[in-house]
C-alpha cells in the first residue's frame, strides 16, 4: 500500500502543486485567500457600464474575454473575485489532447484550442508552456481497443493525426512503462501539454491588448435582472450596467446562478494527481501516457512524473456551498480511498513506486450530471450566458468554448452544434443537494470507463416516473435514464427481473427481446409508454400566428391537423424538430422530444413578445401512450366508440375520443413507420387507458415495446431525431426535410430568408451536404455513432446515429455526407462504391436518400 510522504503534501510555497506556476503579468502568484477583496493597486477602475460582463478569471472566462475582444467587442469587462486562475485553473495538470471524443463539436474545439495555445505566445509575448510532446492512449483490454479504433478512425476523419502503434512501439516511446499487458497504443504526436496558468495569463493579456478590461479582486455579488433580462452586475464597489453577462465562475457558478433564479446543476468534486520524487531516467520530452484501465495519465514533471487519477467512484466536495473565500485552495487528500487507485496507476510505470510520492494533490473541479459542460444562454434570463462545468477538460477545450460563446453573443448563434451541451437540456431538480451528492459520485469515473454504447446513468435514478412505471416493471422492463425519466429500454417479459446488460460492441444480451418487439410492431401491434415526451399547450388568439411564424411548415391550417415541422433560427438552421397539432382555432399542442423540453419552452416564450398567447408546459399533466403497428386500429377500436376508419380518421389528424372510461386526445401519427396512434391522456387516467388497451390488445398479440425497438424502427424509416442525427448546424435542405418547408406561406417564418439564400446558392440543384440512410451489407457488424463513411474509398462523412434494422437485415444509420461541392443526388449516391469503417474493418454498405423500409409510406396510410 502506498503511504503518505513524510514531506509536506504540497510543493514549495509560491509554486503550483505541479511546480509549473509562473507569476502573472502583475507579478501576482498564488496568494492567501482573503475574505474582503480589494482592487489591486493601479488596477483600472470599475466602469459604470459595459456591453458584456464576464464573471470569473479562470481559463474559460479569460478565453471568452479574449474572443469577444478579438471579435471587436472591446466593451467587455472581466471581473475576477480574487486573482486570475485562483479557482480551479491554477492547479490543472495541463493535458492538451485532441484525441478521444466521438463528438464533432468537442473534437473541433480541442483542435482549435491546441492551435490557439500554440500561437498565443507569438501574439501576446506571454508564454503558454505549450509543448507538443505527444499523447499515447493505451488500450489494455479488447473493449477499449475496439473503442479506440473506432474513435481513432473518427478523429482522423476530422483531421486529428492519430496512429495505432504496437506495444513495442509504446515501449520505444516510453521505456519505463510496463507494456507486457497492453494490446496497442494510439499515438497523437501533435498533442501535449500546456501550463494552465500561463495560458490564462496569455489569454488575459491578449484580451487586454485588444481593449477588454480585466479587474481582479472584484467579486460579482449579484446579477441584476429587469423584466426577465440581464440589466447589470453588482460588486462591493459599485454596479456595472450591461446587456450580457457570462457566468464563468467555475464551481461557484451554481451559487451565483441561484441568486438570479438561473439553475446551473454542477457540483465540485475531489480530483487528484501526484508528483513522484526524482526519477533520473525520465526524459522530460516523453509523451503524455494515458491508461484508463489503470485510472491514470502520466507525464514527465519536475524531474519525476505526474500521475493523474480518475477513480471509478469519486467524492463530491462541499455539497452545501463552495466557500466564497476559497482561493488557490487544496483539499486534504483521502489516502485510504485513493490508495488502491494510486497503486494501480503507479504500477504502469513500476519505477515510480521506488521514486515515491513527493506531492499528493487534491483540488476541486466541477462535474455535471451527464459529464458535458453547461453552455449557453440560460432559459430563465435573457442575456445571461453560462460557461461552466467543464468536467476536467476545461483547459483542453477552453480556447474553443471561449470562441463559441463569443460567437454566440456577438452574432446571436454559436459556431458549433451545442445541442448536447446546452444549458437548457438540464433541469432545476438536478441542482438539488441530494441529486448532486448522488450523481457526482458517478460522473468523474465515467471519464475513464470504456465507452461502450448504450450506457445509462446509474445514480440519482427514479426521479421522474410515468404513471405506468409499475405496470411496465411487472412486464420485465429494463429502465434507462431518459432526461431523468425512467424510460423502458426493452422488456424481458412478465415476471422477469432483467439485469443490467453486459457492455459490448456486438449484439447485446437482450437481442432476442429487442428483435421480438421490433417485429411485433412491424407485423402486429406494440405499445410504447412515451410519457417523457415534452408536451406544451399554446393557447390564445395569437397562438396560430405565433406558431406559424416559428414553424417552417404551415401549422395553422384546419382544426385537428397534425403538422410535422422544424423551428429555425435566423440563420436558417434547425433549432427544434416537433409536431404542432391544431386543437381549436386558439389552441395548439406542441410535442417535442424529452431533451428539447426547456429549449422549446424558452424559444416559444422569447418569441412570443406582445402576442396574446399563453404557453403552458403540460408534460407532467399528460401521459403519452402509443399503439403502433398494422393491428393498432383493431386494438384501439376495442376501447373507443370513435370511428377509426381511414376515411373518418385519416393519417395526420387528431381528435378527442373516449378510451374506456377515460377521454383523451388521439392523434394518428407514427414515429415507427406503421399505422399507429399516439394517445395523450390525463396523467391520472393513464393507468386505466393502459389496462384497457392491454386487455383488448393481448389477445391480438400486443407487445410492450421499449426505446431500443423505437430506435430500430424509426431508423429503418430514416425518421430524424434532433440532437442525434440532425442538429443546429443543419438546415432542412441538408437534413432532407425540405418537404416540411412551406416556402410561400403568408408572413413567412423565422429563418426563411436565410434558408432561401442557402437554397438559391445551389442554383436549384440538391445541396452538396445531405443526410442519407446507410445500410450495411453484412448483417453482423454493429453501427452506433461516429463510424466513417466512404465513397469510392474517399471519406465523405460519418454516421450520426444508428441502430439495427431487424426488418432490413443489418445495421442501419443516418449519416451526413459532403460531396465537396457536387450535388448529393440519387446519381451521386448510385454511382459510388460505399463502405463504412468500423474500428479497423471496412464494411460494404448501401446508401440512399429515401428510407429503405416502405419508402412510399404505404403502411402508414393503411
Ligand atoms: C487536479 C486537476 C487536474 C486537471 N487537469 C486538467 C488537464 O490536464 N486538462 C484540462 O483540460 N483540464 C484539467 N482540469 C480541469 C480544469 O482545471 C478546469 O476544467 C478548468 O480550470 C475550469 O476553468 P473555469 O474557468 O471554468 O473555472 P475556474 O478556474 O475555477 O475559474 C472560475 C473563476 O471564477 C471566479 N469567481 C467565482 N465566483 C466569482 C464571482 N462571484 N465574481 C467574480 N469571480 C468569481 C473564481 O475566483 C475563479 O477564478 C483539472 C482539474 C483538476 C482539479
Amino acid at each position: 500500500m502506498i503511504r503518505p510522504p513524510e514531506a509536506p503534501l504540497i510543493g514549495p510555497s509560491g509554486a503550483s502543486p505541479a511546480g509549473t506556476h509562473t507569476p502573472g503579468p502583475s507579478g501576482t502568484g498564488p496568494s492567501p485567500s482573503h475574505a474582503e477583496p480589494a482592487p489591486a493597486p493601479g488596477a483600472p477602475s470599475l466602469p459604470g457600464r459595459a456591453r458584456v460582463v464576464v464573471i470569473g478569471g479562470g481559463i474559460i472566462g479569460t478565453s471568452i474575454a479574449y474572443h469577444l475582444a478579438e471579435a471587436g467587442w472591446t466593451d467587455t469587462v472581466l471581473l475576477e473575485r480574487d486573482l486570475l486562475t485562483s479557482g480551479t485553473t491554477w492547479h490543472a495538470a495541463g493535458l492538451m489532447v485532441t484525441f478521444g471524443s466521438t463528438s464533432q463539436t468537442s473534437t473541433e474545439l480541442r483542435q482549435y484550442t491546441r492551435d490557439l495555445y500554440a500561437r498565443l505566445e507569438a501574439e501576446t509575448g506571454q508564454a503558454t508552456g505549450f509543448r507538443p510532446i505527444g499523447l499515447i492512449e493505451v488500450a489494455a483490454d479488447p473493449g477499449r481497443l475496439e473503442e479506440y479504433r473506432r474513435v481513432a478512425a473518427f478523429n482522423r476523419h476530422l483531421g486529428v493525426d492519430v496512429h495505432e502503434i504496437s506495444p513495442a512501439e509504446v515501449a520505444g516511446l516510453w521505456p519505463l512503462a510496463r507494456t507486457d499487458d497492453i494490446l496497442a497504443g494510439f499515438h497523437t504526436p501533435a498533442d501535449g501539454r500546456v501550463n494552465p496558468v500561463d495560458v490564462t495569463m496569455a489569454l488575459a493579456k491578449g484580451a487586454r491588448m485588444r481593449g477588454a478590461t480585466i479587474l481582479e479582486r472584484t467579486p460579482v455579488v449579484d446579477v441584476l435582472v429587469r423584466h426577465g433580462a440581464v440589466a447589470g452586475v453588482r460588486t462591493p464597489v459599485g454596479d456595472i450596467e450591461c446587456e450580457y453577462v457570462v457566468n464563468a465562475a467555475g464551481m461557484w457558478a451554481r451559487q451565483l446562478g441561484e441568486r438570479s433564479g438561473v439553475s446551473i446543476p454542477l457540483q465540485a468534486a475531489e480530483h487528484y494527481y501526484l508528483i513522484t520524487g526524482p526519477m533520473p531516467d525520465v526524459d522530460p520530452d516523453w509523451p503524455v501516457l494515458e491508461d484508463p484501465r489503470s485510472f491514470t495519465y502520466i507525464r514527465p514533471e519536475g524531474g519525476g512524473l505526474m500521475v493523474g487519477l480518475f477513480e471509478t467512484r469519486c467524492a463530491p466536495w462541499q455539497v452545501d456551498r463552495v466557500p466564497e473565500e476559497f482561493s488557490f485552495g487544496t483539499i486534504p487528500p483521502d489516502w485510504d480511498r485513493m490508495g488502491p487507485y494510486l497503486e494501480a496507476a503507479m504500477s504502469r510505470v513500476p519505477a515510480s513506486l521506488d521514486a515515491g510520492v513527493h506531492t499528493f494533490f487534491c483540488g476541486p473541479e466541477s462535474f455535471t450530471p451527464d459529464l458535458l459542460p453547461v453552455i449557453g444562454e440560460a432559459p430563465e434570463v435573457r442575456g445571461y450566458f453560462v460557461a461552466a462545468g467543464l468536467n476536467s477538460i476545461g483547459i483542453l477545450t477552453g480556447g474553443g468554448w471561449g470562441r463559441a460563446i463569443a460567437h454566440w453573443i456577438t452574432t446571436g448563434r454559436p459556431d458549433v452544434d451545442v445541442t448536447a451541451v446546452s444549458i437548457d437540456r438540464l433541469h432545476p431538480y438536478q441542482a438539488t443537494r441530494g441529486y448532486r451528492a448522488a450523481r457526482t459520485v458517478e460522473s468523474l469515473g465515467m471519464v475513464y470507463e470504456c465507452h461502450y454504447p448504450g450506457r445509462s446513468m446509474r445514480t440519482a435514478r427514479g426521479i421522474r416516473r410515468s404513471p405506468l412505471h409499475d405496470r411496465l416493471a411487472a412486464r420485465g422492463a429494463w429502465f434507462r435514464d431518459v432526461s431523468g425519466w425512467e424510460g423502458a429500454d426493452w422488456f424481458a417479459g412478465a415476471g422477469s427481473s432483467p439485469q443490467e446488460p453486459a457492455p459490448t460492441w456486438g449484439r447485446p444480451s437482450y437481442w432476442e427481446h429487442w428483435a421480438a418487439e421490433h417485429r411485433a410492431v412491424r407485423q402486429g401491434v406494440g405499445l410504447f409508454d412515451m410519457s417523457f415526451m415534452a408536451t406544451v399547450e399554446v393557447t390564445g388568439p395569437d397562438a396560430g400566428v405565433l406558431l406559424d411564424r416559428l414553424s417552417a411548415n404551415a401549422v395553422d391550417g384546419g382544426i385537428g391537423r397534425i403538422t410535422y415541422t422544424q423551428w429555425l433560427n435566423e440563420g436558417g438552421t434547425i433549432e427544434a424538430d416537433l409536431t404542432v397539432t391544431k386543437l381549436a382555432a386558439d389552441r395548439f399542442l406542441v410535442v417535442a422530444s424529452d431533451t428539447a423540453q426547456r429549449h422549446v419552452l424558452a424559444w416559444l416564450r422569447r418569441h412570443a413578445g406582445a402576442a396574446r398567447v399563453s404557453v403552458a408546459d403540460v408534460t407532467s399533466g399528460i401521459s403519452q401512450i402509443n399503439v403502433q403497428g398494422p393491428r393498432s386500429r383493431e386494438v384501439l377500436a376495442a376501447v373507443t366508440s370513435a370511428d377509426l376508419s381511414d376515411a373518418a380518421f385519416p393519417f395526420r389528424t387528431a381528435r378527442e375520443i373516449d378510451l374506456g372510461f377515460a377521454r383523451g386526445l388521439c392523434t394518428r401519427i407514427t414515429y415507427v413507420g406503421e399505422l399507429g396512434y399516439e394517445l395523450f391522456v390525463p396523467t391520472e387516467m393513464a393507468a386505466h387507458v393502459h389496462d384497457e388497451l392491454v386487455a383488448a390488445g393481448e389477445p391480438l398479440g400486443l407487445r410492450h415495446c421499449g426505446l431500443k425497438a423505437l430506435g430500430s424502427l424509426r431508423m429503418e424509416k430514416a425518421y430524424r431525431d434532433y440532437g442525434h442525427d440532425i442538429d443546429s448546424t443543419d438546415d432542412p435542405l441538408e437534413a432532407g426535410l425540405v418537404f416540411a418547408v412551406a416556402w410561400d406561406k403568408p408572413g413567412g417564418f423565422v429563418g426563411r430568408d436565410a434558408l432561401a439564400r442557402r437554397r438559391d446558392a445551389f442554383g436549384g440543384r440538391p445541396p452538396s451536404r445531405r443526410l442519407v440512410q446507410v445500410l450495411l451489407d453484412d448483417p453482423d457488424p454493429m453501427l452506433f455513432h461516429a463510424e466513417v463513411l466512404r465513397r469510392d474509398g474517399v471519406e465523405v462523412g460519418y454516421v450520426r446515429s444508428a441502430s439495427y434494422g431487424f426488418t432490413l437485415g443489418g445495421s442501419v444509420g443516418l449519416a451526413m455526407v459532403d460531396a465537396g461541392g457536387d450535388p448529393v443526388d440519387a446519381a451521386w449516391l448510385d454511382t459510388g462504391d460505399w463502405s463504412v469503417q468500423i474500428g479497423n474493418d471496412v464494411v460494404p454498405a448501401q446508401v440512399s436518400l429515401s428510407p429503405r423500409y416502405d419508402p412510399r409510406g404505404a403502411r402508414i396510410r393503411g
